[in-house]
């Protein structure tokens, strides 16, 4: 794949970048490997400083990174606005909590025989993260905010049609004052990826995308025993019981289903709802997705703009004309308009069955599908009926069925009553084929860690 900014919503190529060389590559590892060795033995608090001034910059800079984002990957540029304001507070979470999230934890020194025991977090080194360009700047942040903060350095291959944001990326923490070599970007395809990932020097890899992507990526760190963070798919359940409140959860499917213009991991993509309200819930949903505004990202009336490309649109026609053909209801929605770029418009389908591609695979645009169940174990059933286990929404105001939910639902994030979100101060990752690790809070920051045990003797007598 090119490196290239092409405006989505045009198809316009705006500008192409040239891959990096060998030799640009092995200058940056050289100087991932020479900055840590004098990074890693900053203070906390320099280390706040700058990730404070990257918020700075980041809030000072907000319109213009994000018109950027809009423009490399077609989100509203409302959505990209509010993606800044939150990695600015993430880096002010970082900045804030790190040394706490990282001091040295006591141990039970009586119960090892030692003076003293503790648990101490160390840095492991330069860390290679492989991320996305659904979320271009968030992604990149909920690795590196946390990862700066422990003492790590970053080397960033980001997705090949956000070269603004990448190059964005490395220019603010370099600005923020991080010593040159902290974060650097590797303008590089993914066929590079290995290479760089078995080099000696790079200690640990991230990837956010796809489950293939994520499985060439594990392969080739678990040949190298480094240790390997995974963000991958999901296919999110939204299941709605009878005590719901039906309006409610209706405008909140709408709103998960078409957030990012359908293109989020954690985005709630199959709708179960119980019989006894699955009528009123239908009309409900079609009706606030048909009320979606489609149309230019840059437009403040605007809900959903284009798919990021030609090929994640052509993937979603070939999921729903799949599903079509095997006798799936189109609500609303269903075909693409004719006009000039990659937009896809809002679509509910019903009668879906196993057969179907939609019911096995995540479709990654703003299409629902819709389920009838009988009750709360079917409905737990079919939620978990995925490979995928990120997030899972649900919709119930009754304890008990909240408490089985909560307990069943095999995925790594479950909301009741509320949309599925990333906050810093949550963990988030999922489980099954949604990946491994976890990203952001106290959990987050520690991936990266050497957690090292520290057992001190009585000194020797005499
Ligand atoms: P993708 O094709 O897997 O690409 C993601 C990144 O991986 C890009 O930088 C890509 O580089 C690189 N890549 C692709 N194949 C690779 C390989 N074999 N070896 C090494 N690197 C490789 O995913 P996408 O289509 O851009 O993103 C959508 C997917 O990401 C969806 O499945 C979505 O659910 C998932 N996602 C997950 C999370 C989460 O937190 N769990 C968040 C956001 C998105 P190129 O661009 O150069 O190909």
């Amino acid at each position: 794949m090119a490196i290239a900014t092409i405006n989505p919503a045009t198809g316009q190529t705006v500008k192409t970048y040239d891959e990096m060389s060998e030799a640009d590559v092995e200058r940056c590892l050289a100087a991932a490997a020479s900055a840590h060795a004098r990074y890693r033995l900053t203070s906390f608090d320099e280390r706040a400083g700058w990730m404070r001034r990257a918020a700075g910059i980041l809030d000072d800079e907000r319109d213009q990174v994000a018109a950027m984002m809009t423009t490399e990957m077609g989100k509203t540029l409302s959505a990209a606005r509010q993606e800044v304001a939150k990695c600015a507070a993430a880096c002010r979470y970082y900045a804030e909590h790190a040394a706490a999230f990282l001091a040295d934890e006591p141990a039970d020194a009586g119960a090892v025989g030692a003076r003293r025991a503790y648990v101490s977090y160390q840095p492991l080194g330069p860390v290679l993260a492989v991320m996305p360009w659904n979320f271009p700047l968030w992604q990149a942040m909920r690795f590196a905010a946390p990862a700066l903060m422990a003492g790590n350095v970053g080397l960033l291959k980001h997705a090949s049609n956000v070269p603004q944001t990448a190059l964005f990326l490395q220019d603010l923490f370099a600005r923020a004052g991080f010593p040159e070599g902290t974060f650097q970007t590797l303008l590089v395809s993914s066929a590079r990826v290995e290479r760089i990932l078995r080099d000696e020097r790079v200690v640990a890899a991230t990837l956010t995308g796809s489950a293939p992507a994520g499985q060439s990526v594990a392969a080739i760190a678990g040949s190298e025993i480094k240790k390997v963070v995974l963000e991958l798919g999901g296919s999110d359940p939204f299941i709605v019981l009878p005590s719901a409140d039906l309006p409610a959860a209706a405008r909140v499917a709408a709103v998960a289903r078409c957030l990012n213009n359908g293109q989020s991991c954690i985005a709630a993509k199959r709708f179960i709802v119980h019989a006894a309200v699955y009528d009123e819930f239908e009309q409900l949903f079609v009706k606030e997705m048909s009320a979606k505004v489609v149309g230019d990202p840059m437009l403040e009336a605007t809900d959903v703009g284009p798919l990021a490309s030609e090929q994640q649109r052509v993937d979603v026609e070939k999921l729903v004309a799949d599903a079509v053909a095997r006798g799936a209801k189109v609500l609303c929605g269903g075909a693409a308009p004719d006009m000039p770029g990659f937009y896809y418009p809002p679509t509910v389908l019903a009668d879906i069955t196993p057969d179907m591609r939609v019911h096995r695979e995540e479709v990654f645009g703003p299409v629902a599908t819709l389920y009838r169940v009988a009750g709360l174990e079917e409905a737990i059933e079919l939620g978990n009926a995925t490979e995928f286990g990120l997030g899972a929404n649900a919709w119930t105001n009754d304890e008990r069925e909240q408490t089985r939910l909560i307990r069943d639902l095999a995925a790594g994030l479950v909301f009741i009553n509320g949309n599925v979100t990333s906050y810093p101060q949550l963990p988030f990752g999922g489980v099954k084929s949604s990946g491994h690790g976890r990203e952001l809070s106290v959990h987050g920051i520690r991936e990266f860690c050497n957690i090292k045990s520290v057992w001190i003797g009585d000194p020797a007598p005499g």
